[in-house]
């Protein structure tokens, strides 16, 4: 049997599955799925040619995260293309507020407004590894800079309280802000959406919201790679239903697990060897907001009304603060929005790869309630229709995955939730229970190392990397920081 078995190949299984062949150990990883990669799959999925990213398509936080800068993606053969409007939002009238890596023209766009974006952003875009640092942390220690994280803390209350309105005095900034926010899928005036405003809003100002030459798949098939130039190997097709035939039956064999699943999936595999509590508080922990994803090939660029649109990588499309705030509300009491958020990404700005000359690919995806069976494209096209008028007619083909449907492509996403687990205060802080080692599980030698664990979802592998370290340290006493792991230049294998 290999030193190490993972179960799950996204982002943080194979990026624990790096760092753990990297220390010298077997690695096998087992994947249900016909392919590699989980959330950074990317497939044709609407006709030959076109290459659609199956759930994550903008990266900034692979671009920021120690994990991917220790590894070095771009050695590895990964391009990620920084376009040079992070995001755009739209709103009627032919307008758009514009977040341009450059902070000085975003500033320049945002009219009266952009003073109050300036003080709000550039001293956390001064200091962006410290808000890496903060918000990609495993919650359990002093972050590295402490002025920043009082300037964070503070922008996050702020923005998650009855004062988010207070620095805005027109309709763009707020918009641009909220369209930000609204990426956790929970009420926009949350703390935990303003966490993520604050955070994804710095790095557009930094590196960019970068998109991967050919597609979203080339991260984990450049973790694939080195894996299997140590020595690892990925088992496509391999659903994993029980526990029992990786689970060491002698306490002492210096044997680990790691696996990248959300806790339904962990409840489903090892309920049997679980203690009746932990496995309770399994059982409490709650899927959020789920998305409609609606993948579109298209015979152009889409003919958006809104000068800067045409340039930028993602889109936020829902109008005001105002009507995010009512839609996002709509879908967390569990109906659906009549005019939903939609987040957009069109890859051709950067990346010709993704489709035949002459052709695009449109990645959109709607927030709707955990568990809806509905196709909500007619909405979405709608929406798109409202700021680029003649969408409609550029259509080829269509590829629509409900909420529900999510599930039966990746088992993580329980209802259709994209960040395996609803991502409240509560489970942010503590994920999937509230224990100091958030990572080991009762069970001898069993970690989990998904997005259900600190700090939450995205393609960032920080959670692999915890998982990863906790499991060195414990099972083979090996006490090296795993980033140094990353970092180091292994000799290739005889
Ligand atoms: C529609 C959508 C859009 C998103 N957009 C973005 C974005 O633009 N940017 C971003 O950074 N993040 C985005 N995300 C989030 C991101 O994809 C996830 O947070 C990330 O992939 C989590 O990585 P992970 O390794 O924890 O789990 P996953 O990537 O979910 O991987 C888990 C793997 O485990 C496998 N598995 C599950 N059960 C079993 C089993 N029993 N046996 C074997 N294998 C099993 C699954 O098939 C899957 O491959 C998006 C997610 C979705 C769904």
């Amino acid at each position: 049997m290999a030193d190490v078995v993972v179960v799950g190949s996204g982002p943080n299984g194979l990026a624990a599955a790096v760092i753990m062949a990297r220390a010298g150990l077997g690695v096998e990883v087992y994947e249900a799925e016909a392919t590699a990669g989980g959330g950074a799959r990317t497939a044709e999925s609407t006709i030959p040619g076109y290459r659609h990213d199956v759930c994550a398509g903008a990266h900034p936080m692979a671009l920021a995260s120690p994990v991917f800068r220790a590894f070095d993606l771009t050695a590895h053969g990964v391009e990620l293309l920084a376009p040079e409007i992070s995001y755009a939002h739209p709103l009627d009238g032919g307008v758009a507020a514009l977040a341009w890596r450059d902070l000085d023209r975003t500033v320049e766009g945002l009219g009266r407004d952009g003073r109050a974006w300036r003080a709000m952003f550039e001293p956390l875009v001064r200091h962006w590894p410290d808000v890496v640092d903060i918000a990609m942390s495993d919650l359990r220690r002093v972050p590295s800079g402490p002025t920043t994280a009082i300037r964070f803390g503070l922008r996050v209350l702020e923005q998650g309280s009855p004062l988010w309105g207070v620095r805005f005095r027109e309709q763009l900034a707020p918009a641009l802000l909220t369209g930000v926010a609204a990426h956790a899928i929970v009420r926009p005036r949350a703390i935990t959406a303003a966490g993520a405003a604050m955070l994804l809003g710095t790095l557009a100002h930094t590196g960019g919201w970068v998109i991967p030459r050919g597609g979203s798949q080339v991260i984990p098939d450049a973790l694939i790679a080195e894996l299997e130039r140590l020595g690892g190997r990925v088992h496509t097709g391999c659903r994993v239903d029980s526990l029992d035939e990786f689970v060491p039956t002698r306490s002492d064999t210096p044997c680990a697990v790691l696996l990248d699943l959300a806790p339904a999936e962990l409840l489903r595999i090892a309920e049997y060897r679980l203690p009746v509590r932990y496995a309770d508080r399994l059982r409490r922990f709650r899927y959020g907001g789920a998305a409609c994803k609606v993948d579109f090939a298209l015979s152009g660029p889409v003919p958006w009304r809104a000068q800067g649109c045409a340039a930028a990588g993602t889109l936020h499309l829902i109008g005001t603060r105002t009507e995010a705030m009512v839609a996002e509300r709509v879908v967390a009491v569990g109906r659906h929005a009549e005019r939903p958020y939609v987040l957009a990404i069109q890859p051709g700005v950067v990346d010709p790869t993704r489709a035949p000359a002459g052709g695009h690919t449109f990645y959109t995806y709607a927030h709707v309630p955990n568990g809806s069976a509905r196709d909500v494209s007619a909405e979405v096209i709608t929406q798109i229709e409202r700021f680029a008028p003649g969408f409609a007619d550029l259509i080829v083909a269509v590829n629509v995955r409900t909420a529900a449907e999510m599930s039966t492509h990746n088992a993580n996403h329980v209802g259709g939730d994209i960040s395996a687990g609803a991502m409240n205060l509560r489970q942010f802080a503590f994920r999937p229970v509230a224990r100091w080692n958030p990572y080991a599980t009762p069970i001898p030698g069993v970690y989990l190392c998904s997005s259900a664990t600190p700090p939450g979802p995205g393609v960032h592998g920080m959670n692999g990397l915890y998982a990863a370290g906790h499991a060195l340290r414990d099972r083979f006493a090996i006490d090296i920081d795993p980033l140094e792991l990353l970092r180091r230049p292994i000799p290739r294998l005889p």
